[in-house]
């Protein structure tokens, strides 16, 4: 049987994960794509090692790169809200359906890769935006006490108090932590943001139960709590989109 053109595997190495795609080429080359994942395009001959080392070699520009669209996509212009569009969730993005409805309350449910809202009026762009507000806040109430949870196992939170979480939808903050009372407050619009970087908050937002200001001590505490804290503050968009 004659060798394929082209093949396809996967190659990790330095924490990051790539399809492989060899043919009959001369150079290797890797590409972010849109979803932020990568794609490697290598000779047929190329050893296994040497690609591991060009993956690992590139790491820094990987995570450059992936901030910056990560950056762009969280702050995408404001959804429409209409039938057709997309929404940004945990780090991707969500089609948007909407169909008209019986009744006169909008409701909103999610399947998969897309949410779908039912509408009195599908052309009401305020009541569509609402109800999926509200199916990300009902989202965001079994999520974000999760991932405090996670937060609070980890080994430089242990000796932190147990603070009592609140969400809320703001405009001007992703995060707050009263520090008399204990109190963690999360943004539910921080669902458009991965996992990762919800996580970043709550760490922020638990490291000033230690120190109060963001001076040096409350940077050095919050890295052992989050060793990645500076690139996933980077994802974080400054701009809160309606
Ligand atoms: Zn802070």
């Amino acid at each position: 049987m004659a060798k394929p053109r082209v093949t396809e595997t996967r190659i990790e190495a330095g924490g990051l994960s790539a399809r492989l795609l060899r043919s009959r080429r001369r150079s290797v080359s890797l590409q972010i794509q849109t979803d932020l994942s990568l794609l490697m395009r290598a000779p047929l001959g190329a050893s296994e090692s040497f690609l591991r080392v060009f993956l690992e070699h590139r790491l820094a520009w990987v995570q450059k790169h992936r901030a910056r669209m990560e950056r762009l996509r969280a702050a995408d212009p404001v959804p429409t809200w209409t039938d057709g569009g997309s929404i940004p969730y945990l780090g991707g993005r969500l089609a948007l359906q909407v169909s008209p409805s019986l009744g006169q309350r909008s409701t909103a449910r999610r399947s998969g890769g897309r949410v779908q809202v039912f509408a009195a009026d599908p052309g009401d762009a305020e009541a569509v935006r609402q109800s999926v507000e509200r199916l990300l806040a009902r989202e965001a109430a079994e999520l974000f006490p999760r991932l405090l949870a996670e937060c609070l196992e980890s080994p430089h939170a242990r000796k932190l108090p147990r603070p009592e979480l609140r969400l809320r939808a703001m405009k001007a903050r992703w995060g707050s932590c009263d520090t008399v009372k204990k109190i963690v407050t999360l943004n539910t619009r921080l669902m458009r943001h991965g996992p990762d970087v919800i996580e970043y908050v709550i760490f922020h937002e638990l490291a000033h139960l230690r120190h109060r200001a963001h001076d040096a001590r409350f940077k050095a505490f919050l890295a052992e709590l989050c060793p990645e804290w500076r690139e996933r503050q980077d994802r974080l968009s400054d701009l809160i989109l309606d």
